[in-house]
C-alpha cells in the first residue's frame, strides 16, 4: 500500500494544502487538495473518494475533480467515467442538498446524465467495510461536531488507520489495538496547547490532548504515528510542543511524504 500526502494541514495558506491522502493511485481519503496537488492525468486515475465529514476543508476539491472529469469526458476519454463518493448517509445528504445543489455547484450526480453521471454518491455506514480496487476500507465513528468517521484501511495482511478530525475518542483506539499487523496511524493534532478550549469545542486535539489519546494505544512507541491537520500559522509553536513531548515513533506529516507499507 502506498499513501501519498497531497495535503495535511487544517488551514489553507500559500504552500499549505488542505487534507487529502491518495491511496495507491485510485482512492482518495478526503478531498481538500487533490486538484492543487495532482496533474490532470493523476486526477483522472481517481475512482473513489472516502469522505470523513462534510467540513469544507475535506470536501472542496470534489467540486473541481468533478469539473475536470467532465472536460475529460467531453474530450472523448471513455475510461474512469465516474468518481464514487463514499460517506455516512447523513453526509451524502449534506453533499447533495448543500453543495452539489445547482446553486453552490452543479449537481454532478446528474451531469452529463442521471444514468451515467460523473459523481456517484454511495452511503457507507459506521463499522461497515467496503472493498474497492483491492483495498478494504471501514468507517469508524470519531468525535467531531458533525458526523465524522475515521477509516481503517487494509490491503493484503496490512492495516493502516486515519482518525480524521477528532477530539478525545474511544472506538478508533479499540479498533487500532485489535489490528494484528497495523503499520501506522494518521492522527489529528490541530492547535497548540494554549488553544486547548478551542480544540475541545471544535473536536480537535492539541499536543497535550493528543498525548492523552495515545495512552489508549497499546502499540504506541512500536508503530509510527503521523500527525496531521496542523494549523499552518501555528506550525512553529506546534512543532516545538510536539518535540518537547519526546514521544517515540511520532512525527508531523509534510506534503512531500509518501508512506510505503
Ligand atoms: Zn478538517
Ligand atoms: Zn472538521
Amino acid at each position: 500500500m502506498r499513501i501519498k500526502v497531497l495535503g495535511c494541514y487544517g488551514g489553507q495558506l500559500l504552500g499549505f494544502h488542505l487534507t487529502s491522502f491518495l491511496i495507491n493511485d485510485s482512492i482518495l481519503l478526503d478531498a481538500g487538495s487533490p486538484t492543487e496537488a495532482l496533474d490532470l492525468e493523476d486526477q483522472f486515475a481517481i475512482r473513489h473518494i472516502f469522505v470523513s465529514h462534510t467540513h469544507l476543508d475535506h470536501i472542496k476539491d470534489i467540486a473541481f475533480l468533478a469539473d475536470n472529469r467532465s472536460l475529460k469526458r467531453l474530450s472523448g476519454v471513455d475510461s474512469n467515467r465516474q468518481i464514487i463518493v463514499h460517506s455516512l448517509p447523513e453526509n451524502i445528504d449534506v453533499l447533495r442538498k448543500d453543495f452539489f445543489n445547482n446553486r453552490v455547484w452543479p449537481d454532478f450526480s446528474r451531469i452529463p446524465s442521471a444514468s451515467d453521471p460523473i459523481l456517484v454518491f454511495e452511503p457507507i455506514h459506521a463499522d461497515q467495510t467496503v472493498e474497492v480496487d483491492g483495498v478494504r476500507i471501514t468507517a469508524i465513528p470519531v468525535n467531531h461536531p458533525v458526523p465524522c468517521t475515521g477509516f481503517l484501511i487494509e490491503e493484503d495482511d496490512k492495516q493502516f488507520i486515519y482518525t480524521a478530525d477528532t477530539g478525545s475518542t474511544e472506538r478508533i483506539w479499540e479498533i487500532a489495538n485489535a489490528q494484528p499487523n497495523l503499520k501506522g496511524m494518521i492522527v489529528d493534532c490541530s492547535f497548540p496547547n494554549a488553544y486547548e478550549n478551542l480544540a475541545s469545542v471544535s473536536g480537535h486535539l492539541t499536543p497535550n490532548s493528543m498525548a492523552v489519546e495515545l495512552a489508549k494505544f497499546d502499540k504506541f512507541g512500536k508503530i509510527p504515528v503521523y500527525l496531521y491537520h496542523m494549523k499552518p500559522e501555528t506550525l512553529d509553536v506546534l512543532t516545538s510542543e510536539v518535540e518537547s513531548l519526546f514521544l517515540p515513533h511520532l512525527r508531523m506529516l509534510t506534503q512531500v511524504d509518501e508512506l510505503l507499507l
